[in-house]
């Protein structure tokens, strides 16, 4: 088994930016989908000059250090959405270019399906020296951990395989939505019931909503975009481009001639809901949500998914005993 001592996981690091653009995920706002699917990219570009179109610029391999590993269930889950109905191109090649590496402080089951390398602390013995097994779960794994830094030991007070493989369902930070969550046909029946079943739900969230789209840009697995164009000021060179976008701004439904599919905040913030947790359960099976808290964390109205949901069920489930 390979160990790497506390103090020298920033040297391996520095040692690693020679060959690899080395980031630190660890203080980020936004999800780690940005490094695979980023707010706005380059699809192709038209240069002048050289009378033609030109591919947009390949995404240098890279290594995403320290993504948690509550994360890595995000990750394996918005692969397969990126799969369906056809891969897309721009977000696997980045992916392909990633080498993800996750440290845990605790013993844990976490999924390890996307994950190359994971540093797992161990338990603090007499010595006070802080070491962290590694976990080598790939080739490119194997790869950044195959050097002075990782030490081979064979002590029987280590034990290699601890780490369990919870196959995607590491205890998320809501855990109350994440339960909601195992129920998907259910959620599905509940939201699709409300708009019309519980009208005041969407009425009292269409007031409280601000519509800036935050909710969706820091959860791990929205991953609209929308297609434009810029221009050199010089007039030389035009790019294409894609960039996220969110059902709640307005702009969101809107087509040529200006009609607005979803005119108001309340239906763009049902619609949300809607992909989230019926059109996804139709399109892949379950719901598109880990119970991560990060749109509740970050709204700006104070909009909690997990009441908005318990709200949902609770008056859904009222329904169904009256109409027994
Ligand atoms: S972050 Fe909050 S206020 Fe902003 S669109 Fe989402 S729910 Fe509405
Ligand atoms: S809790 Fe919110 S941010 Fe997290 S996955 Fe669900 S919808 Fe997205």
């Amino acid at each position: 088994m390979l160990i790497i001592q506390k103090e020298k996981i920033g040297e391996w690091l520095k040692e690693l930016t020679k060959k690899f653009i080395v980031i630190d995920a660890r203080k980020d706002i936004l999800p780690f989908k940005q490094y695979f699917l980023p707010p706005e990219e380059e699809i192709f570009v038209f240069d002048k000059n050289k009378k033609k179109l030109l591919a947009a610029k390949k995404t240098e391999e890279f290594i995403l250090f320290g993504l948690h590993p509550k994360a890595a269930g995000a990750l394996a889950q918005l692969a397969e959405i990126m799969k369906t109905p056809k891969p897309d191109f721009f977000y696997f090649q980045k992916r392909q270019a990633a080498t993800v590496v996750s440290v845990t402080e605790t013993e844990e089951t976490m999924p390890h399906k996307e994950i190359d390398l994971i540093l797992e602390k161990i338990p603090s013995t007499s010595s006070g020296q802080e070491k962290y097994k590694a976990h080598v779960l790939s080739k490119k794994g194997e790869k950044i951990a195959k050097n002075k830094f990782f030490k081979k030991t064979n002590s029987p007070l280590l034990h290699p395989a601890i780490l369990r493989d919870c196959g995607g369902q590491a205890a998320p930070p809501i855990p109350e939505l994440h339960k909601l969550l195992l129920d998907p046909e259910l959620l599905k029946d509940a939201v699709e019931w409300s708009w019309q079943g519980c009208p005041e739900i969407w009425e009292k969230l269409g007031q409280q909503c601000l519509g800036c789209g935050i909710c969706t840009y820091v959860c791990p697995l929205c991953h609209c975009f929308s297609i434009g164009d810029k221009c050199s000021i010089d007039k030389t060179r035009a790019t294409k481009i894609r960039r996220w976008t969110a059902c709640t701004l307005p702009e969101f439904s809107q087509i040529t001639g200006g009609h607005k599919f979803h005119g108001s905040i309340k239906e763009r913030y049902y619609n949300w809901f809607f992909h989230k947790f019926v059109r996804a359960y139709k399109e892949y099976g379950k719901a598109q949500c880990v119970a991560c808290g990060n749109c509740k964390k970050n709204c700006p109205a104070g909009i909690d998914i997990e009441q908005v949901i318990l709200d949902i069920l609770k008056n859904f489930q009222k329904n169904k005993k009256q109409g027994a």
